[in-house]
């Protein structure tokens, strides 16, 4: 089978064990299958993004050695392609000008939760048959009309997780999601989903913080054309206090053992083997 996963990890700090995890699962995935190991680099947002975190990003992938395939794509020289994807769907009425600031939507005590915090109430949501054009001077971004993007893909849509099975699409759930931001013309869910294409990768590797996003991902895979890949979300790593790794709770930077000595070789190895190094644990599936 013919196999291309990535790691596409956002350069806003330094990689972590955490991220090592998912790297290795991604490269081991494709290099058994003789297949592409390929690096992303997701620097959409230019306020949190770091040229120096880019830089770590190949430092300590090349430290474990982890080696991935052809040039490093970087979302910051797509946005043509993000804001044509914008257009098409702009031009079928599927995504409209939301001007709601966070804290209006946060105050909305009506809002459902969904996995991603509090489902858009719909307030800038055109109703049909009322006309005035919006004022796109004003600050916005733009959402996916969710009722009438699903009502326009049509058929039940599934995809695949290598874990959990054949899973039926819902994006329903989560509401009128974000396809580009105030300052961006793209957000997480549109690039991601142009470029596992643009790309080639036929296999997802991520964190199951991500599962929910892949039935928005799924969705807009129908509504562009666009081919599904298939997925594999792991486990993620805990730190002692049993959330997730992160910076607060203690996840140590491979930079920071790298300094201390420690072997890339072990490590990876300890991964490997579903040994959790350095104090860190499994989460829950
Ligand atoms: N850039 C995302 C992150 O760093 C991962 C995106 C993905 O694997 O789909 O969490």
């Amino acid at each position: 089978m013919w196999i291309v996963s990535r790691f596409a990890p956002s350069p806003t700090g330094r990689l972590h064990l955490g991220h090592a995890f998912s790297a290795v699962r991604a490269h081991d995935l494709a290099r058994q299958a003789g297949g592409r190991f390929l690096l992303r680099i997701e620097d959409i947002d230019g306020t949190r993004s770091r040229e120096s975190f880019v830089a770590g990003i190949e430092e300590d992938l090349a430290w474990l050695g982890l080696v991935w395939d052809g040039p490093v794509m970087r979302q910051s020289d797509r946005m043509p392609a993000y804001a044509d994807a914008l257009a098409r769907l702009r031009a079928r009425g599927l995504v409209y000008p939301c001007f709601c600031t966070r804290a209006e939507i946060a105050a909305s005590a009506s809002a459902p939760h969904g996995p991603e915090g509090p489902v858009y109430p719909g307030t800038c949501r055109p109703v049909s048959g009322e006309a005035p054009a919006p004022d796109l001077d004003r600050p916005h971004c733009w959402r996916l009309d969710m009722a009438r993007a699903v009502a326009e893909a049509g058929e039940t849509l599934a995809w695949h997780d290598a874990s959990a099975g054949w899973i039926t699409a819902d994006p329903g759930a989560q509401g009128d999601v974000v396809l580009a931001r105030k300052e961006t013309p793209t957000s997480y869910h549109l690039a991601v989903t142009i470029d596992d294409a643009a790309q080639g990768v036929t296999d997802v590797v991520r964190g199951m913080d991500l599962f929910e996003a892949t039935h928005v991902h799924r969705l807009l895979q129908a509504l562009l054309g666009l081919p599904t890949p298939r997925y594999h979300h792991h486990p993620l790593l805990t730190g002692p206090d049993g959330t997730r790794l992160a910076k607060r709770n203690g996840a140590r930077a491979l930079a920071e053992l790298r300094a201390e000595g420690a072997d890339p070789a072990a490590l990876l190895a300890a991964l490997r083997a579903g040994q959790v190094p350095f104090g860190a644990g499994h989460g829950e599936a």
